[in-house]
């Protein structure tokens, strides 16, 4: 019989006895990365020591044949090595129920009630648990910053914006398991219709897809004639256009990043005044332009909103591990489920 692990994990290990050989999956719309990694303690990055990638298609069963090789792949690599892993975490864009089971998935939408977990336990006959992707990112970040962010926010941006908060040393979760979806939190009533069904939400102004949103307003309005040339017509203009251009010093780049931070703000200073986070890290696809995105938050911050930085030092980071983070993130809570610590 397939072993069964807890639903989720919860509470975050602050320590851990000896290294633990786990594999991390992230999924996301466009491919998943999966990863053999060792876990051998808080305070450091764990090492990845083999890395599986593919396409993801977007369809339901295909997803999860492509997961299940990606992970049967690791396990092969592992047995090679005469080692075999000890759990398999999953993370993905999508709401998971305190189950583990996606409720819904926008990337993915044939995900939707699948119990991948379970078919992973069944092919493998190892411990597997699925998770949000952006909590995984809030896991990898407080294990890897141990020991001094047991208050953190965990936020990325990309096609839409997630989630992960820890407070306390805890992920929380809510009642329903859905916490940490600040992508729709509604920061303009007048604002565009956002795919969930309401009007005006951050993800809608401050994802990664938002920048490119607001670069073809600008362009369209005359404002950003190099973005333009980049893109080479008004709507193939895509987000990566104007961070391509912000080494140069392009004006009309540097004005749409600008615009498309203080959104970004909007959003972090109302989670700073409901959680009061010591840390926030940044994920996703943008955080590549760390350097710049970090300075003009803070300035951002402090410029727009007293009430949210006045008497706080909350850092603001970019995800250690970088793109890998999430898939490294699904791994440690793999290896939570096993041994809580
Ligand atoms: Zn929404």
């Amino acid at each position: 019989m397939a072993p069964v692990g807890r639903g989720v994990v919860d509470c975050l290990p602050m320590s851990t006895a000896s290294s633990q050989l786990v594999i991390g999956v992230d999924v996301g719309g466009t491919k998943i990365l999966g990863a053999l990694v060792e876990v051998t303690g808080v305070g450091a990055l764990p090492d990845i020591l083999e890395r599986e990638q593919v396409a993801s298609s977007g369809e339901g069963g295909d997803v999860v044949d492509r997961i299940e090789s990606v992970v049967a792949r690791l396990v092969d690599t592992a047995v090679i090595e005469g080692r075999r892993p000890e759990a398999i975490g999953v993370g993905l864009a999508g709401f998971v129920d305190r189950r583990g089971v996606v409720r819904a998935a926008p990337n993915c939408p044939g995900l939707v009630g699948v119990d991948v977990a379970g078919r992973l336990r069944e092919r493998t006959g190892l411990p597997a648990i699925v998770d949000n992707d952006a909590n995984c990112v809030a896991v990898m970040a407080h294990h890897s910053m141990a020991p001094d962010c047991d208050e953190l926010v965990a936020i990325t941006l990309g096609t839409g914006i997630g989630g992960g908060i820890v407070l306390g040393g805890r992920l929380v979760r809510g009642a329903t398991g859905f916490a940490g979806e600040p992508g729709h939190m509604v920061i303009d009533p007048a604002g565009p219709t956002c795919p969930c069904g309401q009007v005006g939400c951050w993800e809608r102004f401050a994802s990664g897809h938002a920048l490119g949103r607001l670069a073809r307003v600008a362009v369209a309005e005359g404002r950003a004639p190099e973005v333009l040339a980049a893109a080479g017509s008004a709507d193939a203009v895509r987000g990566d256009h104007v961070t391509d251009l912000l080494a140069s010093g392009a004006p009309g780049a540097l004005e749409i990043f600008a615009e498309w931070v203080g959104h970004v703000a909007t959003g972090l200073a109302n989670l700073i005044l409901l959680l009061d986070p010591g840390v926030i890290v940044i994920g996703g696809g943008i955080s590549a332009h760390g350097e710049i995105l970090g300075d003009l938050l803070v300035r951002s911050l402090e410029e727009r909103f007293p009430a949210a930085v006045e008497g706080r030092d909350v850092q603001i980071v970019m995800t250690p591990g970088g793109p890998e983070a999430g898939a490294v993130g699904a791994a440690l809570l793999g290896a939570y489920q096993v041994r809580p610590g």
